[in-house]
């Protein structure tokens, strides 16, 4: 980082927060500018709080010059990262969809819609078995049995398959059902969740929180990958704004934001992006159309009878026509829809 301190910083001044460097293990450069002292420090001292310099006498600012994501980041791992689960790639010039209900519901829910959704083109299928509910006193998922279902069904129509862990002691128990590891919006900054998941080996897709800002996504990151799982996918679900109709705003430019940051690949959730059914459509276009990495889209084939988020959930013709329409704009910009 490099430490600008004010035109009248004294001598003392300088010398102190020189030594305050040092004694974090910084190697100290002083520039003597005509009017001002400029102090370069040098060290990757990560997590370094820099609040602490701006505090002290005489400083007038303080940069960053690295990002605090070193492994997430690009700037040390240029190429991009590509996740490969069964037939699906996340991060190569392939397109990968990943759709299902919100929640598994019984076997003739899930097979239903998976059979759909494969036959559409989808190559990973999602569904909740632990869900994360606003109200107590909704359905909260049919857990172990509903991962059970989650894995006949894939292996019944080959698709790879996802779904939400929701507390480090389900991580054991998943590694049996699923093949990526979903961590929710809520999520997001259980640091010790994704500490573990750090141990594992499976692919781990983690959802931005409703607040967070992209470096605080990367910083999630970086907690997986800090433990040595590599394996990690980004997803843009929208964020809290002032914007009432619809559920949360999905920021597109997040997308295009994160690939200059970090060699992950990033998908995009239009569903809980939007809230709502008809808008689904546009914006997954609009993700693909800015360079998402994938989608992760709902589908119900009675959404009217689903358990949870039927309103943002796609009838099976029109994500079968959605995914057309994917597939020219996937063109359009060189891409392919795997
Ligand atoms: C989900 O994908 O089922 C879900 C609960 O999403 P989010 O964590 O983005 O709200
Ligand atoms: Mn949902």
């Amino acid at each position: 980082m490099v430490i600008v301190m004010e035109d009248n910083a004294t001598e003392s001044m300088i010398i102190a927060v020189s030594e305050r460097l040092e004694k974090f293990g910084f190697q100290v450069h002083r520039v003597n500018g005509v009017n001002r002292t400029i102090l370069g420090a040098i060290g990757d001292k990560r997590g370094i709080d820099i609040r602490g310099f701006e505090l002290a006498e005489g400083v007038h600012e303080v940069l960053r010059i690295t990002e605090p994501y070193k492994l997430a980041g690009r700037t040390f791992h240029p190429e991009n990262t590509v996740v490969t689960v069964k037939d699906a790639v996340l991060g190569s010039e392939k397109i990968t969809v990943m759709a299902g209900p919100c929640s598994i519901e019984s076997e003739q829910q899930l097979f239903h819609i998976a059979r759909e959704v494969r036959t559409a083109g989808a190559k990973i299928l999602r569904g909740g078995a632990f869900k994360p509910r606003t109200s107590p006193y909704s359905f909260q998922g049919l857990g172990v049995e509903g991962l059970k279902l989650l894995k006949q069904a894939g292996e019944e129509f080959g698709l790879a398959t996802i779904s939400e862990v929701m507390e480090i002691s389900q991580v054991n128990l998943m590694l049996d059902y699923v093949d990526i590891f979903q961590v929710g919006a809520r999520n997001m900054q259980n640091f010790s969740l994704l500490r573990e998941l750090g141990k594992i080996k499976k692919p781990v897709m983690i959802k931005r929180g409703m607040a967070a800002t992209i470096e605080e996504l990367l910083m999630a990151a970086e907690y997986v990958m800090a433990g040595g799982n590599y394996n990690v996918i980004l997803c843009e679900r929208g964020i809290r704004t002032f914007e009432n109709y619809t559920r949360n705003t999905l920021d597109i430019s997040a997308i295009p934001v994160t690939h200059k940051l970090s060699h992950l690949p990033i998908i995009a959730d239009p569903s809980h992006g939007t809230g709502l059914r008809d808008k689904v459509g546009p914006m997954a276009r609009a993700a693909v159309a800015a360079g998402a990495d994938g989608l992760m889209i709902e589908v119900h084939h009675e959404p009217e009878q689903a358990l949870s988020d039927g309103a943002q959930s796609l009838y099976p013709q029109q994500f079968l026509r959605l995914m057309e329409e994917l597939r020219m704009i996937a063109w359009a910009i060189g891409r392919e829809l795997n």
